[in-house]
């Protein structure tokens, strides 16, 4: 069973009634809930926890890491961004960052771009279009489909160009965006999925909710062979001029 740790901030909704009243349980919670009925062992951390809930042990234990943060990126200490760059890229743990997690430490480390983009929150119409019908984070999306109220974020977004690009948003007010996005990153996969503003219902929309939950299997990480080391100082198979044998 895929291990899955979800990542929240969790201020939006200690500070804001009119978030708490959209998600009481924290975004973590509902995303939570929506991937445990896809079938993964979901567990959540929170940036107020020791280690912002992401010790060497729990994400040793996690296969794939979702990550919602908007406030409080700053506060994010710099050794457990540095622990989750290494679980990612060097051990293959999947990541999966949602929303206004395109400005997080982690992203944009990972991406080496500005990760900038345009928005507007006039709580307009959002049209989600399937541009990789093919793609495994496409398994069971329609053609398109619609969130009802969301906050735009348009181009130009500040990322390198995606290696896989799977849905773009069409916005009521005009604009268009990359919104779910896939990236390679040492053994790690990365996915960037744009829909989930804090203060709309979003997260408990199926189609986003399995969406992420395909992202999921996708990012999963392959086994590695035990003990088999990509860097060392490493003796030549067939003998060399000038090499010492021992
Ligand atoms: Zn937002």
């Amino acid at each position: 069973m895929i291990r899955v740790t979800v990542w929240n901030e969790f201020r939006h909704e200690k500070m804001e009634p009119r978030v708490a009243a959209v998600y009481p349980e924290g975004i973590h919670g509902a995303i939570a809930a929506g991937l445990k009925e896809h079938g993964f062992a979901v567990r959540t951390a929170t940036l107020d926890e020791p280690e912002h809930g992401l010790s060497e042990e729990v994400l040793g234990e996690t296969d794939v890491l979702t990550w919602w943060g908007h406030i409080a990126h700053h506060e994010v200490r710099d050794e457990v961004v540095e622990r989750v760059w290494r679980r990612v890229v060097r051990d293959g743990m999947g990541l999966i960052v949602l929303h206004s997690g395109h400005f997080s430490k982690i992203f944009t480390r990972l991406m080496g771009t500005t990760c900038t983009l345009r928005w507007r929150e006039a709580a307009e119409r959002e049209r989600v279009w399937t541009v990789a019908p093919g793609h495994p984070i496409a398994e069971g999306v329609p053609a398109y489909f619609e969130i009802p109220h969301t906050e735009m974020y348009g181009e130009p977004f500040g990322i390198p160009q995606p290696d896989e690009l799977v849905f773009i948003s069409w916005y009521q007010g005009g604009e268009v965006f990359r919104s779910g996005c896939c990236f390679r990153r040492g053994r790690g996969r990365i996915f960037y999925f744009s829909p989930g503003h804090e203060s709309f219902p979003i997260y408990r929309q199926p189609e986003v909710i399995r969406i992420i939950a395909n992202a999921v299997r996708w990012a999963n990480p392959t086994p590695v062979t035990p003990g088999k080391l990509d860097w060392d100082n490493v003796p030549p198979l067939e003998p060399l001029p000038g090499w010492h044998h021992s």
